[in-house]
């Protein structure tokens, strides 16, 4: 039996409606192979990177998880973990998490949110800037291609890029922001290629998400309730995702479940998640 594994690519601030009008590939390769779908950022949680991210990775809403802003202090991540800790300190898997945004990896700003995975790499950008970001990112996306192209076994990854946020809050939603945008795809073009490259390739089945975490203003900005900011999106191909299982309705919180899922491990009830697995024609039994 293949051994099934996750990687989860993070791309910050990416407007679902401008999709259509770029040349996103790979994006389009999971959403021909499994589904792309809206997300829209619920009533109670702030269009913003830190509490939707956090919703992302834990499987649980604000209201468990205390993440309301950018600044992660009087969070109950350890009650919540994401799941690259969990899986790596309950399950005995290994975990890898990447990127550049600080609190996600490290001890600042009430951080880290990616607590305990087997594996992180944090590479922080030069200055704040989205060249520098574009920087970053590359560097981010070369260290998971080493990691994920290796023979190691990875059950489940993340990996963050940022500077397609980083460009709409500096220029707004213009040319620099949607090249900022064809680039961040091209990078989830080179992690799915370092899948491919793997030893094991055969003997494996990987479940790919892409997802981002809120929207943008056209002139730049988030953090209010307006369409343009609350509307995200996830993608997602792997086993048992077809286009006819498309989601009605998706929320942020069913990206750890579905990480669950795809591994099949059934959600202890006292973690109390709030996301459910993405529909699949043939539901894994754990
Ligand atoms: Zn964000």
């Amino acid at each position: 039996m293949a051994t099934p594994r996750v990687l989860v690519v993070g791309i910050d601030g990416v407007r679902l409606d401008l999709l259509p009008l770029l040349d996103t590939p790979h994006l389009d390769g999971l959403a021909n192979a499994g589904f792309l779908a809206p997300v829209h950022v619920d009533d109670s949680t702030p269009t913003m990177s830190g509490p939707c991210w956090t919703t992302i990775v834990t499987g649980v809403g604000v209201a468990k998880h205390g993440v309301w802003g950018n600044n992660f202090t009087g969070n109950r991540l350890g009650v919540f973990p994401d799941f690259t800790t969990r899986l790596a300190t309950e399950h005995g898997l290994r975990t890898f998490a990447a990127g550049g945004w600080e609190p996600l990896f490290l001890a600042r700003q009430g951080g880290p949110v990616f607590a305990a995975p087997s594996r992180l790499a944090y590479i922080a950008p030069r200055e704040d800037s989205p060249q520098a970001w574009e920087e970053c990112d590359r560097s981010v996306t070369a260290e998971a291609v080493r990691a994920l192209s290796s023979g190691e076994d990875l059950d489940a990854s993340f990996v963050y890029l940022g500077a397609v946020d980083e460009t709409a809050h500096f220029l707004g939603c213009g040319p620099e922001y949607r090249r900022a945008i064809e680039t961040a795809d091209r990078r989830l073009g080179q992690l799915l290629a370092a899948l491919r490259e793997r030893p094991d390739a055969r003997a494996e089945e990987w479940t790919v998400i892409a997802v981002t975490d809120h929207g943008h203003r056209d002139e730049g900005g988030h953090g209010g309730r307006s369409p343009l900011e609350r509307t995200a999106w996830i993608a997602a191909s792997g086993p048992g995702l077809t286009p006819s299982t498309r989601p009605d309705s998706l929320h942020h919180a069913d990206v750890a479940a579905h990480v669950y899922a795809a591994l099949g491990i059934a959600p202890d009830p006292h973690w109390t998640l709030d996301g459910r697995p993405f529909p699949t024609l043939t539901p894994r039994t754990a």
